[in-house]
């Protein structure tokens, strides 16, 4: 099918047929306003801030929900178009409480980015503004402020097409409508924290998030969620060398616009619990502090004397350039089994897999399947980023070998029962590659420090 031609702003732009005027604004490189318009849902065309002027036709038109065509000459900048959406923020802003100065949303909230560009700078409106609801339970991941919401219904349209939950609605008419949960209940679905990054207002909060920190406070990385095998692109908040919030990146090929909840909060493992922060060795039978160089020296005599009847258990967690030197490890000392800790997790149509390892393909590529080899008959174990908490013969059998090399995070029962320990960093701490299910292989990027001495696993 051949291409539409049309002009946009004095440019030339060919798009597909079919397409609306905000695509091709985009397509250019450019953009349009738009509140209820999201590249992931359906066009509802409710806010009307998208307003765009058209040569030949006599009012300007909401470019979300108008095709382009042949010939088309389309002016996002004219004054008349700029007129007709100062004219909409002030409508919208008739009601909208001045809660900027502790909103979460401020600093990468649309309301006040397209206010700032093209709103008023005052109010005609002499009467009281109608008061909502504020800080309103919708889950316990989620809270509501009814006042903030500019009824732009992104939020229903997520769960009803995207999370196939059809859990919220809007209640109530004229300028007493709501957003609610709809039969009254709570929010269920495991998706539900998309509706805080689709809000373009403060109207949907994260309620581990809120009042955490200014936004514009946060440094934020590009990483890769290591809650499963998907993937998810993700973007890291984290600020005073905390990790503060997860929130989805956009890439077609992986999570699109989404991650699913329990996705959101792998962070919050990272400070949990009693963290590895020095090498230890065994000495008299108990644990105690040592210096690199010496745990090293200890793990090296360890691992050339076990030889052939060690068994190494190297996460599926681990990076592939980590996956791939723990593996040369167990080469060099010509290691009899290898194998991996497999975790299972939710899954769904949408985006978890199964799978709670989020370099399972990468494990499998460099020769470590799933599943943890018998220990039976072994001298020694080598385990690297895996504890095998989960599994009490596994466990038991650990107090039979002769030597035990851990290489974890945190402390476990399994690294109480090692002769020596590497203190490592999560994903979080250090950079690297994941492959996701589908073999693509992606980004990790360090976001905070490690605590005390701890390295990365490659190191
Ligand atoms: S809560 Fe946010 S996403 Fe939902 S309708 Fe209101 S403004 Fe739109
Ligand atoms: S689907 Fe998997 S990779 Fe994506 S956010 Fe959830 S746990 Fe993380």
């Amino acid at each position: 099918m051949s291409m539409v031609k049309l002009t946009i702003d004095g440019c030339e732009v060919e798009v597909q047929p079919g397409s609306t005027v905000i695509q091709a604004v985009r397509a250019m490189g450019a953009d349009v306003p738009h509140y209820c318009w999201h590249p992931g849902l359906s066009v509802s065309g409710n806010c009307r801030i998208c307003l765009v002027e058209v040569e030949g036709m006599p009012t300007v038109q909401i470019s979300c929900n108008l095709g382009v065509r042949d010939g088309m000459v389309v002016h996002t900048q004219s004054a008349k178009a700029r007129a007709a959406r100062k004219d909409v923020m002030e409508l919208l802003l008739i009601n909208h409480p001045l809660d900027c100065p502790i909103c979460d949303q401020a600093g990468e909230c649309k309301l006040q980015e397209y206010s700032f560009e093209f709103g008023s700078d005052g109010s005609r409106f002499a009467f009281p503004k109608v008061h909502k609801q504020k800080h309103v339970r919708f889950s316990e991941k989620v809270t509501f402020d009814a006042e903030r919401c500019i009824l732009c219904t992104r939020c229903v349209r997520f769960l009803d097409e995207v999370a196939g939950a059809d859990e919220l609605d809007i209640v109530n008419r004229g300028d007493r409508n709501e957003i609610a949960v709809a039969r009254g209940g709570e929010l269920e679905s495991p998706y539900q924290m998309n509706v805080i990054d689709v809000c373009p207002v403060g109207a949907l909060t994260s309620t581990d998030f809120r009042f955490k920190s200014r936004v514009w406070f946060l440094k934020q990385t590009r990483s890769v969620c290591p809650g499963c095998s998907r993937g998810c692109n993700v973007t890291v908040g984290a600020r005073w060398n905390r990790l503060l919030r997860l929130v989805p990146a956009e890439n077609a090929a992986v999570n699109r616009w989404w991650m699913c909840d329990d996705g959101r909060f792998t962070y919050k493992a990272v400070a949990a619990g009693e963290r590895l922060g020095a090498p230890l060795v065994r000495r008299g039978g108990a644990l105690e502090e040592t210096t690199w160089d010496e745990a090293l020296a200890a793990a090296v005599d360890g691992l050339r004397k076990c030889g052939v009847d060690l068994v190494g258990v190297i996460s599926a967690r681990l990076t592939n350039e980590e996956i791939h030197l723990a593996a040369s490890v167990l080469d060099e000392v010509g290691a009899r089994a290898r194998g991996h800790v497999s975790r299972t997790c939710a899954q769904d149509d949408l985006l978890r897999t199964g799978d709670g390892n989020p370099n399972a393909a990468g494990a499998a590529l460099m020769g470590v399947p799933a599943g943890v080899p018998s220990l039976d008959g072994a001298k020694g174990a080598f385990l690297c980023g895996d504890d095998l908490d989960g599994d009490a013969a596994a466990l038991a059998a650990l107090d039979g070998l002769e030597f035990v090399l851990y290489a974890g995070t945190h402390e476990t029962a399994t690294m109480r029962r090692a002769h020596v320990v590497l203190p490592g960093v999560t994903s979080f701490e250090k950079d690297g590659s994941f492959t996701n299910v589908d073999g693509r292989v992606q980004r990790v990027q360090s976001v905070v420090a490690a605590p005390g001495d701890a390295l990365p696993d490659w190191k």
